[in-house]
C-alpha cells in the first residue's frame, strides 16, 4: 500500500482506524485525532468534539494546504499540529494523535530524558519508534507549539507532548496507527517495570536492528 488515498478512501480509512482505536481503549471521550494527507497536499482530519468511535465519514474535514475548510465539519483544533508535522515530513501520509492513558502518564513524569523519554525495551519499539523526544508543555492553542513540532518532526516521526500525549506520523495512516499502538504498549511496559531491575537493548543490538530493518526516523 502506498499510503496515497483518494478522498472517499481517506474518509473510510480514518473512520475504520478511529473506531478500532476507540473500541480497544486507545481513545476515550472526544480525545484524539487522525489525519491523512492526499496526493495534492490537502489534508483530511477528524472533526472537533468528535468521538473517534463514532465518526461520520461525511463529517471528516477536508482542508487545503492553507488550512481552509473545503468540505466536511469544523476540524479538530489540533489540526494545526498535524499540518506542522506534514510540512516537516514530506514522506508522511498519515498522523495519529492520542491522549492514551499510559503514554499520557509518561508525558506527566518528572525527570524524563527529553531527547528519548522511553527506553529501548523491545525490538519493535526500536523499529517503529526509535527515539521518542519530549516537547515541553504548551497550553491548548499555544501558537508556539506548531513551531516546536516543526523542528522536532523533521528528525522524528513520533514524539510526546508533555502533560498531554503522543503524535505519530507514518507513510500511511495504518503505519502511523501501528506505531502509535506500539508506543502506548511500550509506555505501559515502562510503567509496569518501574522499580524492577530492567535489561534494555544495548547499542549493538539497536545497531543491528537499524541495519537489518532501517531506522525508525525514516518512517
Ligand atoms: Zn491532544
Amino acid at each position: 500500500m502506498t499510503g496515497i488515498l483518494d478522498i472517499a478512501s481517506a474518509r473510510e480509512e480514518i473512520c475504520l482506524h478511529g473506531r478500532s482505536l476507540f473500541d480497544r481503549g486507545y481513545a476515550s471521550g472526544s480525545s484524539g485525532n487522525l489525519s491523512v494527507r492526499l496526493a495534492d497536499g490537502s489534508m483530511m482530519v477528524t472533526p472537533t468534539n468528535a468521538s473517534l468511535g463514532r465518526l461520520d465519514p461525511e463529517a471528516i474535514a477536508h482542508l487545503d494546504t492553507e488550512g481552509r475548510l473545503l468540505n466536511g465539519a469544523e476540524p479538530s483544533k489540533e489540526a494545526l499540529l498535524h499540518r506542522a508535522v506534514y510540512d516537516a515530513r514530506s514522506q508522511a501520509r498519515g498522523i495519529v494523535h492520542l491522549h492514551a492513558t499510559h503514554s499520557a502518564a509518561v508525558s506527566c513524569m518528572a525527570g524524563l530524558d527529553s531527547s528519548s523519554c522511553l527506553p529501548p525495551l523491545t525490538a519493535y519499539f526500536v523499529m517503529k519508534i526509535g527515539h521518542l523526544p519530549l516537547i515541553e508543555y504548551h497550553r491548548p492553542g499555544d501558537p508556539d507549539l506548531p513551531r516546536r513540532i516543526a523542528t522536532v518532526a523533521r528528525e522524528h516521526p513520533a514524539f510526546l507532548l508533555a502533560n498531554h500525549g503522543p503524535i505519530v506520523a507514518g507513510r500511511s495512516l495504518a503505519q502511523a496507527v501501528n506505531a502509535a499502538e506500539e508506543l502506548e504498549e511500550t509506555a505501559r511496559l515502562f510503567l509496569l517495570l518501574r522499580g524492577s531491575a530492567t535489561r534494555l537493548l544495548d547499542c549493538e543490538q539497536i545497531e543491528i536492528l537499524e541495519r537489518v530493518f532501517g531506522r525508525a526516523t525514516d518512517a
